[in-house]
């Protein structure tokens, strides 16, 4: 097969979703030559490919103690959200008021640096070439057609950990996975203060009559304008790493939310004058396959607190997993809360995947059991994934090592001496 340009970055960055944006731009920072491939036609992952306003992970839930900075409350800061010096936050706050703007400041952070760092919209990794210990050629599928790409070092940030799998890297799935969720957007919604419960109702009556197979709360969340209602409330359970049933899930989470507008419409004071805004673009995968690295954080690791001396990001979300049932408690309700455990270390080698000695994972797919994955795929914490990733990347480059060798206090060192954390203590 003939494949189209060549690229020989020092680092490359599949996936410019909430790790692989960050990861990107800390590689570059950190002077590696940086190449970043998305799929989508802009940066951000779930913010912006899925519409998610929220940036959780940043602050202990309890004491709002913000416990990952770097270029995450970078982002914050430049959305207007934080000050740089801010100590804590409103955890769980609504926190981007425009994915559009969202899209064009990940595009102004990645074309800041110039030369040392390259980025490919509309480009999807499509298979990875490994020569024994090492991943030699990662290939991509664009508008050039399949394009070659020789890296020395490769950050997953897939989400799937597609790279890792392709290249044979022992990774773990879960039988049952987490459902995955549409979002949505009703315009010219009237607020009163029975809206939740008559939604609710709705939904119950749908689901009865046959016509809505799952949902869960809903909750209707109006933080992009004060009669903008943004839906939490499709729940399609189904494997998307893989092809077909991606399609179904795309296509049943588009009918669902229609259905619930249709519904609400019809039966809810409130909704009689309402319009479908947008959906999607793409559905919500809340988790798939997971990396197996040199070390996988547990729930009993966070449960307990348990220190790492290479520590490289601070994690503070609960053990939250959904469930692939129909569920009418909305995310605010205290019967859907998992464990809230203290903030906690995670592990510079919960990125390092094993068997291969030029890869890092980071985000929702890095090492760790589904329960653990359950606090730490939130998307501040993938960010903090992705500083550490990116940071270490540049490092073995510029130290000629690689990043399975690389000592894990060393990049907290650097981390640390570049204001990035990890911040567990207070
Ligand atoms: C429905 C839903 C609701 C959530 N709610 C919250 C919440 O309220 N608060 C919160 O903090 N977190 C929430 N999360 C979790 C969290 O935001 C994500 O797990 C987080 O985005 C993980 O970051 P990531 O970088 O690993 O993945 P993503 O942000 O998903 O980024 C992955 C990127 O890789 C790209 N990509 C994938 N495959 C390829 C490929 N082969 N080639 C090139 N590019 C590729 C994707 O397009 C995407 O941009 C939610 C997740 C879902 C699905």
């Amino acid at each position: 097969m003939k494949t189209a340009a060549k690229f020989t970055p020092d680092v490359l960055v599949c996936g410019g979703g909430c790790a692989g944006l960050v990861a990107a731009v800390a590689a570059a920072r950190n002077n590696a030559r940086t190449l970043l491939v998305e799929r989508a036609p802009f940066a951000g992952g779930i913010i912006t490919t899925v519409g998610l306003p929220f940036f959780d992970g940043v602050a202990d839930k309890r004491t709002g103690r913000i416990v990952v900075r770097g270029i995450a409350l970078e982002l914050l800061v430049k959305m207007g959200r934080a000050k740089p010096d801010q100590t804590h936050i409103r955890p769980h706050n609504p926190t981007i008021d425009s994915t559009e703007r969202f899209k064009l400041l990940a595009d102004q952070l990645l074309t800041d640096h110039g030369q040392m760092l390259q980025v490919l919209y509309h480009s999807s990794v499509c298979a990875v070439e490994r020569r024994g210990e090492r991943i030699r050629a990662v290939l991509v599928a664009n508008k050039d057609g399949l394009v070659r790409i020789e890296p020395r070092v490769v950050i997953d940030c897939t989400g799937d950990a597609d790279v890792a799998y392709w290249a044979e890297v022992p990774c773990r799935q879960q039988p049952e996975l987490m459902p995955m969720t549409l979002h949505f957007r009703i315009g010219n919604v009237r607020r009163h203060p029975r809206l939740n419960q008559l939604a609710r109702q709705a939904l119950q009556r749908a689901h009865a009559q046959g016509k809505l197979p799952m949902f869960y709360g809903p909750g209707l969340i109006f933080c992009f304008a004060r009669d903008e209602a943004y839906v939490h409330a499709v729940r399609v359970p189904g494997n998307a790493t893989d092809a077909a049933d991606l399609t179904r899930a795309e296509m049943q989470g588009r009918a669902d939310a229609w259905t619930m507008f249709q519904q609400w419409k019809k039966e809810v004071p409130g909704f009689e004058d309402s319009y479908f805004i947008t959906s999607g673009p793409y559905i919500g995968i809340r988790e798939t396959r997971r990396v197996v690295g040199r070390y996988t954080i547990t729930a009993e690791d966070i449960r307990r607190g348990r220190r790492f001396a290479d520590a490289v990001v601070t994690g503070c979300w609960y053990l939250d997993r959904h469930p692939n049932t129909t569920t009418v408690g909305t995310a605010n309700d205290p019967d859907n809360q998992g464990f809230q455990p203290d903030p906690y270390d995670i592990p510079y080698r919960t990125l390092v995947a094993s068997q291969v000695e030029n890869l890092l994972v980071a985000g929702r797919c890095h090492s760790a059991t589904a329960e653990a994955a359950s606090s730490t795929r939130v998307s501040v914490t993938a960010m903090g994934m992705g500083q550490a990733a990116g940071t270490a990347a540049a490092l073995a480059v510029r130290s000629k090592t690689t990043v399975a060798e690389l000592d894990g206090q060393q990049v907290r060192q650097v981390l640390e001496s570049q204001g990035a954390g990890p911040f567990t203590d207070e």
